[in-house]
């Protein structure tokens, strides 16, 4: 699982030993977007073996990336590719307005890796004609276009344009509107041919009851339906995107050459196997030696992980992340862990669906070196993994919270005017300016360390009883695991939140985002899709509900402005506890009807008038929605016999470049994988 950024402006205050002031955290914007690079502090003061281990993997990392272009939807390399190929063969005019709605519409398209909203999955829609587009594919070198086997330029524009340009085609990547067969209504690649009710029974019958150790059905592959055998495609070296995945291995090869350690070198070689294996079980075993492993300072993901884009939940898209921990700051985290136990005894929860010893919740703060596949450009601050349940269960989770991310955000975002519009006054002001970036910090190394390790199911249940909700429950959970300990003395107690309060200001930024500030991030008229976001809002409007009575949260009028206003924190804190007990007890027992009524009521439909206002005093601020990265470059230096001596790290590559050399250099699989 993985914590997605909350909040939009973080609070604008200079961190202690920070000295960013020449560093430029902003590359560009267009669209939604904007691209921001982050530093890597102590990269240098790694030693030659770890910078050459960093190095080998981020390798690994970046030639995973055309796995989640064709996960995401299968006309998506095509539509790279030629679009690639008028963005640097063009010789028209580069001055048009087509041109520009062109230039921001291959940005798009990076960003999201692939035509569908990176975060909301709705397909954008090109603003250039399709005159323009037509012209400009025949403008440019043939050879440089995805051409099929004696395809010509005009049959490849007849596939791909209805595909961009056609709002009805494919018009969502991971449709999760109650009631719709959810598979044949999403564009994302993970299945073809079959229906939900097909994929459903498929696996429903793989599942063995009462396996006390089972593997992540269907994680690592596409279902598909051919001459009416359905049956899955596994993603592995001599499978589906075997070229990528054969390349990945070769960097991991030369990785567990100058692993820290021997339990290093073994979880690298556990995940070769499972490259070259497919086998769900040795991902377990994997996952197994992964999380145990919490001496070595360098650390990685590198896999299919994440099944948010499958909307059944199952399918894992591909990513991955090179770090290292931060010493320093891991102290914060390392404190949550060794209490995990206290807190779980003290939570809320009832006591049936409490776990009797929280296993091994390791948290640590790292420093990301790549960001890639599903993290990239768009990317969690915090992740906990593996999400496998009987594996937390009896091995526990590891959690991070990726400082050097959340830190480029908090720079990136000084004096926008956001806070200074929407908080209500200057005490809620204050209150976020002094404590706004320790409470977003604790609260994600709550949710990341303790909220989803936290509980346990009761005997029998299926893990996936929540279905299409689960997602959206689960991160309610850890959500609301966070929120109520924010505010106990036990963490002034510990030393790691400076007083009594201080949570304030996190309970503030959460229901102010929740019950507004995210708007932003919707279209006019649209409802509510992504999980964190219906979470957010679920605990938010929820929450309004619960103490309606006592008017613990109030919408606040000024000069024709709505403003949240929290009467009663102490109160509200009663509300989350409450909340935390009723979603444990919904996961615990796997109640789904219960689960479904409450995302059904709060955190799905939108308030068309509020969001109207929230745009509209946003886009005053000029500030784009949504935020990604660029990577930095890593340069080997090499002595007269070739050897490393040393990797060099620039931080100076534009966005369009990136992206460009990825698809050079990376360009592992072919426009089509059929
Ligand atoms: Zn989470």
């Amino acid at each position: 699982m993985l914590a997605a950024l909350s909040l939009l402006a973080c609070s604008p205050q200079e961190k202690a030993g920070d000295n960013n002031t020449e560093f430029d955290y902003s590359v560009e914007k267009f669209a939604d977007l904007e691209v921001l690079r982050y530093r890597v502090p102590g990269f240098e003061e790694l030693t030659l073996d770890q910078k050459k281990l960093i190095y080998y993997l981020q390798e690994a990392a970046l030639q995973g990336r055309d796995i989640l272009f064709d996960q995401n939807g299968k006309w998506n390399l095509p539509i790279r590719y030629t679009l690639e190929a008028i963005y640097t063969g063009y010789k028209g005019d580069r001055t048009t307005d087509d041109w520009k709605a062109f230039d921001t519409y291959i940005k798009q398209v990076w960003f999201a890796n692939g035509i569908h909203h990176h975060y909301s999955s709705d397909k954008f829609l090109p603003a250039f004609s399709q005159q323009f587009f037509t012209d400009a594919v025949n403008s440019v070198d043939a050879s440089t276009l995805p051409l099929r086997q004696g395809e010509t330029v005009q049959q490849l524009l007849d596939s791909i344009m209805p595909v961009m340009f056609d709002p009805a085609i494919m018009p969502k990547r991971t449709n999760q509107a109650d009631g719709e067969d959810l598979i044949t209504t999403s564009a994302g690649n993970y299945y073809s041919g079959v229906t939900q009710a097909e994929a459903e029974a498929f696996y429903n019958k793989m599942k063995k009851e009462n396996d006390p150790t089972p593997i992540s059905y269907g994680l690592n592959s596409r279902l598909v339906k051919r001459n009416g055998q359905i049956y899955e495609e596994v993603y592995k070296v001599d499978g589906r995107y075997g070229e990528a995945i054969s390349r990945i291995v070769e960097w991991l090869e030369k990785a567990a050459t100058v692993a820290e350690n021997d339990a290093q070198r073994a979880i690298i070689n556990k995940l070769i196997e499972y490259y070259r294996t497919g086998d769900l079980k040795t991902f377990d075993e994997y996952s197994i030696l992964w999380v145990e492993d919490t001496n070595s300072q360098v650390d990685f993901v590198n896999g299919f992980i994440e099944s948010y884009g499958d909307p059944l939940g199952m399918k894992a898209s591909w990513e991955s992340i090179v770090n290292f921990k931060n010493m320093q700051a891991s102290e914060r985290t390392h404190i949550i862990s060794e209490n995990a136990q206290w807190f779980e005894d003290n939570s809320p929860t009832d006591q049936r669906f409490k776990k009797e010893a929280v296993k091994g919740v390791s948290a640590k703060v790292i420093t990301a070196a790549i960001l890639a596949g599903d993290c990239y450009p768009s990317t969690p601050i915090g992740i906990n993994l593996p999400n496998a349940n009987w594996i937390r269960a009896a091995h526990g989770s590891k959690s991070v919270t990726i400082e050097n991310i959340t830190d480029a955000y908090n720079e990136a975002a000084k004096g926008n005017g956001f806070n200074e519009e929407f908080v209500w006054s200057p005490v809620e002001l204050d209150l976020i300016e002094k404590y706004g970036t320790i409470t977003d910090n604790l609260h994600t190394d709550l949710h990341e360390c303790l909220g989803h390790g936290s509980g346990k199911l009761l005997p029998g249940v299926d893990p996936d009883a929540l279905k299409a909700h689960g997602s959206t429950l689960e991160e309610a959970r850890a959500d609301l695991f966070a929120l109520y300990y924010l505010a106990d003395k036990k963490l002034v107690e510990l030393g790691i939140i400076p007083n009594d309060t201080a949570y304030k200001a996190g309970y503030y930024e959460q229901i102010m985002n929740g019950l507004m500030t995210q708007l932003v991030r919707i279209e006019p008229g649209k409802d509510i899709e992504e999980s964190h976001m219906r979470n957010r809002q679920l605990i938010a409007a929820w929450a309004y509900d619960l103490g309606k009575a006592d008017n613990v949260i109030e919408i606040a009028e000024r000069d024709g402005k709505h403003y949240v206003k929290i009467n009663d924190y102490e109160k509200l804190r009663q509300i989350f506890g409450k909340q935390l007990a009723e979603i444990q007890r919904i996961k615990s027992e796997g109640d789904y009807e219960a689960g479904r009524a409450l995302v059904e009521k709060y955190a799905v439909k939108v308030d068309n008038k509020l969001h109207a206002e929230v745009l509209d005093r946003y886009a005053h601020l000029d500030i784009a929605p949504y935020k990604g990265f660029v990577n930095p470059v890593y340069t080997p230096v090499l002595d007269a016999e070739g050897n490393i001596t040393d990797i060099i790290i620039d931080y100076t590559e534009g966005y369009p470049e990136q992206m460009l050399r990825y698809s050079h250099d990376y360009g592992t699989l072919p426009a089509y994988n059929d």
